[in-house]
């Protein structure tokens, strides 16, 4: 019977099976190898996930998640139109989709896994990812460092002799550097370090800030969905400039076009800031394992954005050697972990552990920001202990008042990753004296001390009165019980997930639905009788002419966002 291996990600996830001696990576219902980590609610009830859910974040985001692999551990929920569902509960539906594709690709029964996990996650994120697992109906008796599945999959756990590898993660909106170490066939890692706020994403950002000011276009005046269309654009050119030396980017607004041509090499400059920030968590990789560059024996690419040349030649530059880049970036974890499953099931599989004890979650206060000295943005998150800062450790950062005459500061923590509160968890509230005075004159130190056993202290003293003021807060639950899981696991099977054999058609219409609303006027109509179209021949229930109506809805769609870019 077939293990398979799993990569659970932010972004995307993907199965991975073993067969002739190599592992393989199974494609989805609709052929793609990636599944978009995407859970959607529609409007007859059913539950999509994947691509159709992704092609639905702009058009229903009040019924969709995304991202939900940061909040595993926590007690978050996730308000999908009238359902409510634990980070757990969306990781088990992606899984059980990628359950049933693999058992559709393999013809046979899938009810074992290995699913990998970052080197970071605690216990509790550990546990919530078997959790979700089993509610899958997957058995998942091991999981396996992200990392070290990576170096699987490389073949380094082959090695005889004492060996060290550093892995470079760079996704789509997070950075893991991990130092694993090959001793006596066990694989330990020995430190991860990282930046949870640093992607793929942000170099598209740097794209689209650019190309706004070059061309004049104002990005505060479009709406979300024609900002969705420049993401697009510009995401399209982001690709591009990884296999050629310059991209075009061309958006059509209300009759007036911007046009701007990128340069690799001024690509290279902008993101110049963002290629500086990777260096501090490899440095603290390197230091925390007490490694030196010079001492690793490969260093490994993952993550789709480590295709970008300029990535590779930091890298290169790091560490003075040429990294092993070869497996596909965003099939790699998969790969290894289904490596890993064919072990296991040969009872040899590769010992895989964590040395260091990390906080798991980023912790810090709510923040007002103070953009231009008039506009005040609420609710931002600010960090004082960042996710997988080596334990114990206890951090100070510095506040002041908001507001003239202000008696009083509300302190609220967080944890969580997302830049704004609201996304985050919130731990606890503090209220503080402070002496009145001027707005920003007074100030007060806030430290965050946080334990072996996930015990939170926040101190807050009072700068110009020294008061100070103490709250405790204890380990987080977050995991659920076995009674629970059973609960949540018959709930979960009573909510119909839509059929594999649809989800072409769900897509193609999803996406149809989203292209009508970024459009106008004519083309809008034009859109929409497509879509009328569609559904009366799916109506028909006539499988050719399915196939052969989606064939043609498909063509005229991609000319549609052709012409976009070319208008
Ligand atoms: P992952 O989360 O590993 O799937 O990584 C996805 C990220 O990789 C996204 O931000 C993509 O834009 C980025 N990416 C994928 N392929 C490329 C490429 N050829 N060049 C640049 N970035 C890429």
């Amino acid at each position: 019977m077939t293990i398979v291996g799993i990569d659970l990600g932010t972004t995307n996830s993907l199965a991975a099976h073993y067969l002739d001696g190599k592992p393989d990576v199974i494609p989805n219902a609709l052929g793609d190898a990636l599944t978009p980590s995407v859970v959607t609610v529609d409007e007859s009830g059913e539950i999509l996930v994947g691509r159709p859910a992704a092609e639905r974040l702009s058009t229903h985001p009040q019924k969709t998640a995304a991202h939900f692999k940061r909040a595993m551990g926590t007690d978050r929920v996730f308000s999908l139109g009238e359902h409510d569902f634990r980070a757990e509960e969306l990781s088990a539906m992606v899984l059980r989709a990628l359950k049933e594709d693999a058992e559709a690709h393999l013809g046979e029964d899938i009810s074992e896994a290995v699913i990998s996990v970052p080197a970071y996650f605690n216990d509790t994120q550990r546990n919530a990812t078997k959790a979700a697992g089993e509610l899958a109906g997957l058995k998942v008796e091991r999981l396996i460092n992200e990392p070290t599945a990576a170096a699987i999959a490389y073949g380094l756990n082959q090695r005889d002799a004492e060996s060290k590898f550093l892995v470079f993660d760079l996704g789509g909106g997070t950075f893991d550097v991990s130092i694993l170490e090959l001793f006596e066939g066990i694989m330990e890692v020995h430190a991860s370090a990282g930046d949870t706020f640093l992607g793929g994403k942000d170099f598209a950002e740097i794209l689209i800030d650019r190309f706004a000011t070059e061309t004049g276009l104002k990005l505060n005046r479009l709406s979300e969905l024609e900002r969705g269309r420049i993401w697009n654009l510009v995401e399209a050119a982001k690709l591009e400039l990884s296999r050629s030396d310059l991209a075009e980017i061309v958006f059509s607004h209300k009759s007036n076009e911007f046009r701007w041509t990128v340069k690799r090499e001024e690509f290279g400059r902008l993101a110049e800031p963002l290629l500086e920030r990777m260096r501090t968590p490899v440095e603290r990789a390197l230091r925390d394992a007490e490694v030196r560059a010079a001492e690793l024996d490969a260093i490994l690419l993952v993550g789709g954005a480590t295709r970008m040349p300029m990535v590779r030649a930091l890298v290169a530059r790091l560490f003075g050697q040429i990294p092993s880049g070869h497996i596909d970036p965003d099939k790699v974890v998969a790969l290894g972990a289904a490596v890993q499953a064919a072990l296991k099931s040969r009872d040899k599989a590769l010992e895989d552990r964590v040395l260091t004890d990390v906080c798991p979650y980023t912790l810090g206060v709510e923040t007002v920001v103070d953009l231009d000295g008039k506009r005040l943005l609420q609710g931002r998150f600010a960090p004082i202990i960042d996710r997988n800062t080596v334990v114990p450790v206890s951090r100070v950062e510095t506040f002041s008042t908001m507001h003239k005459n202000q008696r009083q500061v509300q302190l609220e923590v967080y944890q969580g990753e997302s830049r704004m509160v609201q996304n985050n968890i919130k731990l606890g509230t503090m209220l503080i004296d402070v002496p009145r005075g001027k707005a920003g004159e007074q100030f007060f130190d806030v430290r965050f001390t946080y334990d072996i056993n996930g015990i939170l202290e926040v101190e807050v003293t009072v700068n110009s009165t020294k008061e100070k003021k103490r709250l405790i807060i204890e380990g987080n639950a977050g995991v659920l019980s076995k009674d629970e899981i059973n609960r949540r696991f018959k709930a979960l099977e009573k909510l119909k997930l839509h059929p594999r054999d649809n989800l072409e058609n769900r897509t193609i219409l999803a996406r149809a639905e989203r292209i009508y609303e970024e459009s106008l006027s004519d083309l809008r109509n034009h859109v929409s009788v497509m879509i009328d179209e569609f559904e009366s021949v799916l109506q028909g229930q006539n499988p050719k002419k399915i196939a052969h109506a989606r064939k043609n809805l498909s063509q005229l769609l991609d000319e549609v966002e052709a012409g976009w870019s070319e208008l």
